[in-house]
C-alpha cells in the first residue's frame, strides 16, 4: 500500500479530522473537522506533516516529483468544487498555502494568499468581477508575501522596515494619502510593477509567472519555513520535538477585501487574557487576512459590550465610536449572528475556548480556522474552573488541561495597590496580557536579549511586533505596542508567554533610529524605567514597587480539587519562618527540607561557628558550640512553630567546614582576637581545611562522624525547639535527616547520638516529642544498599541534586563547560540537574524505594532535590509510589498540580 500524502476537504465532506493533528498538522485537522461539521469552510487539502520530514531528508526537486499527481488531482477537486479552474484567464482561482503543525504555533511559520496571479489572470478576473480595485489590491498582496516568503526578500539592517512597506510609504506619500485601501488602482498595479523590480534587484530572481510553479515554490517554502529561526526558538520554549514537521493547507481564497460588505477578523469564544466567557474579536472591513494580526490598521470590535470597552480604554466617545468604529455587532449584524452562532458551536463541539478565524466575502461568512485558544495562566485557570461549572468538561479533564509550568504567572508579583494610587499614569492602551511589569525601555529585540543577558530588566517598547521579535519579547519584563490591537502579534504571544503586555498605545511616538520614544510631549530614552500594568493597559513612567501573590478564587479552586485527587503530597524546602509561612499559604503539607547551614551566615552566629570550626581540641569545639546552640535553637524553633502541626524535616549540617571559615585576612584576624590566638594559627588551620574535591571530601555525615558533637548540638537545639513549643500548647512534628549517607554503618552511629541526646533533652524538659530519624539518598551506593539502610531509617529523601551528580559523575558547578555541547549534538535531551533523568538516577530511586520498603513496608520517601519542583519529575516520583516531592515555596502550586496529574492519569 503506498503512503496517503494529501487529504481533501470540501463541501461539508473531509478526508480527515479533527483526531488527525500529528498528521494534518492542527490547522488542517480542524478545516477537515469543520467541514464534517457543516461549517462554511472555502475547500482545498492537506499535505501531511510526515512530507514535511520526507523533503529534509530529500529535498524539493524529489519532492515535488513524488507530490506531482496528488496535488493536481487535489488541485482539480478544488476547481470543481469552486467552479473555476487554477491558472485560468477567463475563471480563475486563486489558493492561499499555509502551514500548520501539530502543535499551534501562532505566526511563526508562513502563508501565502492570492496564490496563481500574474498579469493575465490579473486582468481576466478584473474582467470578471469588474473589481480593479480589489485584484489589484489581492496582486500586489501576492507578490508581497511570495517574495518575502518564498524569495527571501526581506529588510537588510535592523533599523530598516520591511522593503515592501518602504515602497508602498513612497507611492502614498506622492499623493499624501494615509491608509492602504485608498491607493487608486493605477497606484495598484504600479506597486505590482515595483515589488518585482525590487525583488529582482535585491535577490536576483524573477518572479514566476505559471501558477503551478508558483504553487510548488510556496509548498516548499513553508516545508522550509518549519526550520526557520523563529520556529526553531518557538519550539525550543515551548518543548515541541523539531521531528514533528509542518502540515501544508492549500485553500481557495475566499476575498475579505472585495469592498464593505466584505471583512476579515479573529475571534475567542472567552477572553483568552481573563479567562471570563465574554465572546470577543476584532475585524477590519474591505481587509485581508493578515491585515488585523499585523497591527497595521486600528482593528475594530466584534461586540457592541468589546467596542464600548475598547472606546473608553482609548478615551473615544460613545458618538465618536459608534460612528467611526462601530462593531460589527452593530455593522453586520446578520453575519454577527451567524458568527456567534457558529462560534458557540465549535466551544460546546470542542469543550474547550476556540480562537477562529473568518472572512466575509461580499456578505458570505467563511470560517477559515478553529484552535483550542492559547492564554495567560489566570485564563487557563479560570476557564477550566468555569467548564467543570457549566457540565462541558470533568474534574480530572479540568486538571489535565492546566499546565503546570503555566501557574507560574499566578504566583509573580502583582503591583502595589498603594504604591500603583500614587504613581502616575502617562499614557493607555489595550490589557493585552496581563501581569505588572518594571523595567528599562528598548526598542531593539537584539538589544532587548543583551540587556537582560546584563542582568537587566527590560521593557521592550515597538511600533508592532513581528515573529522576529520572539527571543526579544521572551527576554523582556513586559512588552509596550503602539499598534495592534488584542489579537495582534504582540498580545496573542504574549499571552502565550505570559507576558506582560500592554498593545495599541496610540499616544506613543516611538522612533527606533534615536531610540526614543515621546508619550505627550514627554521624551523617554533607551534605559529609563517604565511600568506597565497588563490587566488595565496603563503605563506609568519609573518603577512601581511590587507585592506577592496569592493563593485565591479559581486558583484555590483548583488546588483543592489537586488534594481531591493526587495521592503524592507536596511539601516545601525552607530554610526560614518566612519562606515556610508562604509555602504553606500555597499549600505545602510540611518540609521536606530545611537546610541548616543557612542559618549560620548571620553575624554573631558566623563568628561562634567559625570558633567551633577552627578550635584546636574537641573541649574548644564545645565551648563554640555551646554558643551556637541558642541560635539554633531559636532558629528551629521559628520553623516549627510556622509549619505547627505538619512535619519538618531538618537536615543535620551537610557542607565542607572550609565553606564557612574566613579566606582574608580582616575575617582572619577578628577569628584569631575572638579565640585569643595568633593569625598564623588560624591560616594554618584554615590552609589544612581546604581540599582538592570538596564536594567528595569531608562533609555530610562524615562531619557527625568525626566531629560527633556537632551532631550532638543540633539534635539538642532541634528537640528543645521542639519541647518549648509543646509545652506552649503547639505541635512540632520534627524529623532529624542524617546527610550523605553510603554505608549503614555511618547511619547506625549517627543515629545512636541522636537517640542519646533526645533522651537527655526530653528527662531535662519532662517532657516527650514523637520525632523521626531518617537519611538522605544521595550516593549510588546507599540507593544500592537500601534494605540495609532502611532497616535502622525511618524514611528516605532523596537528594537528586547530589544524586545526580555522583550518578553521572558531573559536577554540579562545572557542567556549564560542557552542557551546551552535550544539548546541542543531542547526547543529552535536557539538563538533567533540571528534570530528573528518569532512566538512570530515576531507577536507582526505584531501586532504593522497593528494596528499602522490603524491610520496612511503611517507610515515607520523597524528594527534596531542585527536581522536586519540576513537572515531569514529580510526575515520575508519583508514579513509582514516592510518598511526597518537595520544592521551593514558589513551586508548590506546581507541584501540587504535577502530582494530581500524574494520579489522574495513572
Ligand atoms: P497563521 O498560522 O500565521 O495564522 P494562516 O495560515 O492562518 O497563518 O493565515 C494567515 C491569515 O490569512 C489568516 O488571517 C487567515 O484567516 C488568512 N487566510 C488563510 N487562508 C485564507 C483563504 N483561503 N482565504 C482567505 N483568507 C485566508
Ligand atoms: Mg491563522
Ligand atoms: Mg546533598
Amino acid at each position: 500500500m503506498t503512503t496517503k500524502r494529501v487529504y481533501t476537504f470540501g463541501n461539508g465532506k473531509a478526508e480527515g479530522n479533527a483526531q488527525m493533528r500529528e498528521l494534518l498538522g492542527g490547522k488542517g485537522a480542524n478545516v477537515a473537522e469543520m467541514n464534517l461539521l457543516g461549517i462554511p469552510v472555502p475547500p482545498g487539502f492537506t499535505i501531511t506533516t510526515e512530507v514535511c520530514n520526507e523533503y529534509y531528508k530529500v529535498g524539493q526537486d524529489k519532492i515535488v516529483a513524488m507530490l506531482q499527481d496528488d496535488v493536481v488531482a487535489a488541485v482539480h477537486h478544488v476547481e470543481k468544487l469552486m467552479n473555476s479552474e487554477f491558472g485560468s484567464v477567463k475563471n480563475p482561482l486563486l489558493v492561499s498555502v499555509r502551514s500548520g503543525a501539530r502543535a499551534s504555533m501562532p505566526g511563526m511559520m508562513d502563508t501565502i494568499l492570492n496564490l496563481g496571479l500574474n498579469d493575465a489572470v490579473a486582468e481576466g478576473m478584473v474582467q470578471k468581477t469588474g473589481n480593479p480595485h480589489f485584484v489589484y489590491d489581492s496582486y500586489r498582496r501576492f507578490v508581497q508575501m511570495y517574495g518575502d516568503v518564498v524569495l527571501g526578500m526581506k529588510p537588510v539592517n535592523k533599523e530598516d522596515i520591511d522593503p515592501f512597506e518602504a515602497i508602498i510609504e513612497q507611492v502614498k506619500a506622492v499623493r499624501g494619502i494615509a491608509l492602504d485601501k485608498d491607493l487608486s488602482v493605477d497606484e495598484l498595479k504600479d506597486l505590482v510593477r515595483r515589488f518585482k523590480a525590487a525583488i529582482k534587484a535585491q535577490t536576483g530572481q524573477d518572479f514566476p509567472d505559471d501558477p503551478m510553479q508558483q504553487l510548488w515554490g510556496a509548498i516548499c517554502a513553508v516545508f522550509r519555513s518549519w526550520m526557520n529561526e523563529r520556529a526553531i526558538l518557538y519550539r525550543k520554549m515551548e518543548g515541541i520535538p523539531d521531528e514533528w514537521g509542518t502540515a501544508v493547507s492549500v485553500m481557495a481564497m475566499v476575498f475579505g477585501n472585495m469592498g464593505d460588505t466584505s471583512a476579515t477578523g479573529v475571534c475567542f469564544s472567552r477572553d483568552a487574557a481573563t479567562g471570563e466567557n465574554i465572546f470577543n474579536g476584532e475585524y477590519l472591513v474591505n481587509a485581508q487576512g493578515e491585515d488585523v494580526v499585523a497591527g497595521i490598521r486600528t482593528p475594530q470590535q466584534i461586540t457592541i459590550e468589546g467596542s464600548r470597552r475598547w472606546a473608553r480604554l482609548q478615551g473615544i466617545d460613545e458618538a465618536e465610536r459608534a460612528a467611526k468604529y462601530p462593531s460589527m455587532e452593530e455593522a453586520m449584524p446578520e453575519i454577527f449572528k451567524q458568527l456567534d452562532g457558529i462560534q458557540n458551536r465549535l466551544e460546546q463541539h470542542y469543550h474547550d475556548m476556540q480562537d477562529m478565524e473568518f472572512t466575509v466575502q461580499e456578505g458570505k461568512l467563511w470560517f477559515l480556522q478553529t484552535r483550542n485558544g492559547k492564554r495567560t495562566g489566570t485564563a487557563m485557570v479560570k476557564i477550566a474552573m468555569d467548564l467543570v461549572r457549566e457540565g462541558l468538561i470533568d474534574e480530572k479533564t479540568a486538571l489535565l488541561r492546566c499546565e503546570p509550568q503555566k501557574l507560574d504567572e499566578l504566583l509573580h508579583p502583582i503591583f502595589d495597590k498603594d504604591a500603583l494610587k500614587r504613581a502616575k499614569v502617562i499614557t493607555q492602551g489595550l490589557p493585552a496580557s496581563p501581569g505588572a511589569a518594571c523595567g528599562q525601555i528598548v526598542f531593539h529585540a537584539d538589544d532587548a536579549e543583551e540587556w537582560h543577558n546584563d542582568g537587566h530588566k527590560v521593557i521592550m517598547v515597538r511600533i508592532e511586533t513581528s515573529p522576529e521579535d520572539l527571543a526579544g519579547m521572551s527576554a523582556a519584563e513586559g512588552i509596550l505596542t503602539a499598534r495592534g490591537g488584542m489579537t495582534s502579534h504582540a498580545a496573542v504571544v504574549a499571552r502565550g508567554m505570559g507576558k506582560c503586555c500592554v498593545s495599541g498605545a496610540g499616544a506613543i511616538n516611538v522612533d527606533y533610529k534615536k531610540k526614543t520614544v515621546e508619550i505627550e510631549g514627554v521624551v523617554y530614552k533607551e534605559g529609563d524605567y517604565l511600568s506597565l500594568n497588563g490587566s488595565t493597559g496603563q503605563v506609568y513612567a519609573g518603577e512601581i514597587p511590587t507585592r506577592a501573590a496569592e493563593l485565591s478564587g479559581d486558583f484555590k479552586a483548583l488546588m483543592d480539587l489537586c488534594d481531591k485527587y493526587t495521592k503524592l503530597q507536596v511539601r516545601t524546602n525552607a530554610d526560614t519562618p518566612h519562606d515556610a509561612r508562604i509555602a504553606r499559604a500555597f499549600g505545602a503539607k510540611g518540609i521536606g527540607l530545611t537546610r541548616t547551614e543557612h542559618m549560620f551566615f548571620e553575624d554573631k552566629k558566623i563568628i561562634a561557628m567559625r570558633e567551633m570550626i577552627l578550635a584546636k581540641d574537641t573541649a574548644g569545639r564545645e565551648k563554640a558550640l555551646a554558643k551556637l546552640l541558642p541560635y539554633q535553637k531559636a532558629d528551629f524553633k521559628g520553623i516549627l512553630e510556622a509549619m505547627d502541626g505538619c512535619p519538618v524535616n531538618i537536615r543535620l549540617l551537610d557542607p565542607p567546614l572550609h565553606e564557612f571559615v574566613p579566606h582574608d585576612l580582616a575575617g582572619q584576624q577578628t577569628m584569631a582576637d575572638e579565640m585569643g590566638v595568633d593569625v598564623k594559627e588560624i591560616q594554618k588551620r584554615v590552609a589544612s581545611l581546604a581540599e582538592n574535591n570538596p564536594m567528595l571530601g569531608h562533609r555530610g555525615c562524615r562531619l557527625g562522624i568525626t566531629f560527633p558533637e556537632i551532631t550532638a548540638m543540633q539534635t539538642r537545639a532541634i528537640l528543645s525547639a521542639a519541647c518549648e513549643l509543646k509545652k506552649e500548647g503547639k505541635n512540632p512534628q520534627p524529623e532529624i535527616m542524617v546527610p550523605l549517607i553510603g554505608i549503614l554503618y555511618e547511619f547506625k552511629q549517627q543515629k545512636e547520638i541522636i537517640v542519646k541526646v533526645a533522651e537527655e533533652v526530653f528527662q531535662e524538659y519532662g517532657i516527650r516529642v514523637d520525632f523521626e530519624i531518617g537519611t538522605m539518598i544521595e550516593i549510588p551506593r546507599a540507593a544500592l544498599t537500601a534494605d540495609r539502610i532502611a532497616t535502622e531509617a525511618q524514611y528516605f529523601s532523596f537528594g537528586t541534586n547530589d544524586l545526580t551528580q555522583m550518578t553521572f559523575g558531573y559536577s554540579r558547578d562545572d557542567i556549564a563547560s560542557f552542557l551546551p555541547a552535550y544539548l546541542e549534538k543531542k547526547i543529552l535531551k535536557v539538563d538533567p540537574f533540571q528534570v530528573l533523568d528518569q532512566k538512570g538516577v530515576g531507577k536507582l530511586i526505584k531501586y532504593a524505594i522497593e528494596k528499602g520498603r522490603e524491610v520496612r513496608p511503611e517507610l515515607r520517601t520523597g524528594i527534596c532535590g531542585e527536581h522536586g519542583g519540576e513537572p515531569s519529575s514529580v510526575k515520575f516520583c508519583a508514579s513509582i509510589g514516592m510518598n511526597y516531592a518537595s520544592c521551593s515555596p514558589f513551586r508548590v502550586p506546581i507541584a501540587r498540580l504535577a502530582a494530581a496529574q500524574a494520579a489522574v492519569e495513572a
